[in-house]
């Protein structure tokens, strides 16, 4: 694992994921807040990552549930 003192924006990288999952524990969390409270750059990624997860979760349940539901029901293949 990499630390926050060593490369902080590599570090952030790595806890983002775990961090929008919200299965940081507090002093993970607290290390992440700091950074993106002051790194632009990992801040910017950071919202991209939450958009994407809105956007995907927003469109699983909207639009694409019903063309992925007809997708995957093609792709399952009969087993007789
Ligand atoms: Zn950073």
């Amino acid at each position: 694992m990499t630390s926050f003192a060593d490369d902080p924006c590599a570090k952030c990288e790595e806890l983002l994921q775990p961090f929008l999952d919200r299965e940081l524990n507090d002093a993970e969390r607290v290390e992440a807040e700091a950074h993106l409270s002051l790194c632009s750059y990992c801040r910017k990624r950071y919202r991209f990552e939450e958009h994407l997860r809105r956007f995907v979760r927003q469109a699983v349940v909207e639009e694409m549930a019903p063309e992925l539901k007809a997708r995957l029901a093609a792709l399952r293949t009969p087993l007789f």
